[in-house]
């Protein structure tokens, strides 16, 4: 669905943080023909947007005040409270609600609606899981926590940004603690991604090369993370494709070939140090998943 149809009639929003981020949300809201109020710490970032219709305020205290809604998208919290902490901002915002997009973790965000409450401000929290190309497109996702009925009634300002919007508990911290273990997969994920290119290269096979049988490896993925979650959930170890101790073989054959050509091979000799911890543990013919159980153990 268009972003466009979302639209209710001359809905307002202000947007702090101008980044790649901010300017996406600000450009999608414009887009949608919600009247749309910018500021940003460094001037100047905002040309583009004005020039679509966004009003640029002067300061801070004066974007926060002209909306009901105030969505915040900064680089960190300390980033955002270094904006609404200040005494000006703050007694704007009170009466308000502000929802704050910036990626944190948990502990950040509850810390973040216990300030808000403590200065009269409605809060609810919320994180942001695909790029800035998706804003404004049906592939958009974005996950929220906190007040509940909060949430509903901004979500109709909220849905011109097109995408799918999801609250996942009044915990508040619930939505960074998403974000957190899926930006977890995303790096681990990335970062083996690229160590394989490194050694791929190394033995002569280009990027692009390795590209079709490595999208068939990302193909996979989906139907195993699916078997892996029933199996953590219902804590079912026992293999039935592939136990740790034919695993972690096969990781060595990866750490050996990495070393072979000089190549640091700490992210992989990770992997394979927690599947021989299970292993040493006795649980060699568990699957890979025994190694979620155990991390999860008191140290
Ligand atoms: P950045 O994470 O680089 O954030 C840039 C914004 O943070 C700018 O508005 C910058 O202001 C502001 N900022 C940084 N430090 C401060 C400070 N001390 N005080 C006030 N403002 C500050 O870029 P993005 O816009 O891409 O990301 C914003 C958030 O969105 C991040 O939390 C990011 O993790 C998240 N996100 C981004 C995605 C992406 O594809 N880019 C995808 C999903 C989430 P200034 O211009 O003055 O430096």
């Amino acid at each position: 669905m268009s972003a466009h149809t979302h639209t209710t009639p001359k809905t307002t929003v202000t947007v702090i943080g101008l980044g790649p981020m901010g300017r996406a949300l600000a450009g999608a809201f414009l887009a949608a023909g919600v009247a749309t109020t910018v500021w940003n710490r460094t001037p100047g970032r905002d040309g583009e947007l004005v020039a679509r219709g966004a009003v640029s305020a002067g300061s801070a205290a004066e974007a926060v005040a002209a909306s009901e809604l105030t969505v915040v998208c900064v680089v960190d919290y300390e980033a955002a409270d270094s904006v609404l902490h200040r005494p000006e901002v703050t007694a704007a915002l009170k009466g308000r609600t502000l929802v704050n997009l910036s990626a944190d973790v948990p502990s950040r965000a509850r810390e973040a609606a216990g300030w808000a409450a403590e200065h009269g401000v409605s809060y609810f929290d919320g994180a942001i899981m695909t790029p800035t190309t998706t804003i404004g497109t049906p592939h958009g996702v974005f996950i929220y926590s906190g007040q509940q009925d909060l949430y509903e009634a901004h979500k109709p300002v909220l849905d011109a940004l097109g995408g799918t919007h999801t609250h996942l508990g009044e915990d508040v911290g619930r939505a960074a603690a998403y974000d957190i273990a899926l930006l977890d997969i995303w790096w681990t994920a990335m970062t083996g991604y690229m160590h394989a290119l490194a050694v791929a290269r190394a033995e002569g096979i280009s990027a692009q090369e390795l590209l079709p049988f490595a999208q068939g490896i990302g193909q996979i993925l989906p139907p195993a993370f699916a078997d892996a979650a029933v199996e953590v959930d219902n804590g079912t170890y026992a293999a039935t494709v592939n136990p740790l101790t034919s695993a972690v073989s096969t990781m060595a054959h990866i750490v050996h070939t990495s070393e072979a050509h000089g190549i640091d091979a700490s992210v992989i000799r990770a992997a394979e140090g927690l599947g021989r911890r299970a292993i040493g543990l006795g649980h060699g013919g568990d699957e890979l998943t025994r190694v979620a159980e155990l991390l999860g153990r008191p140290v």
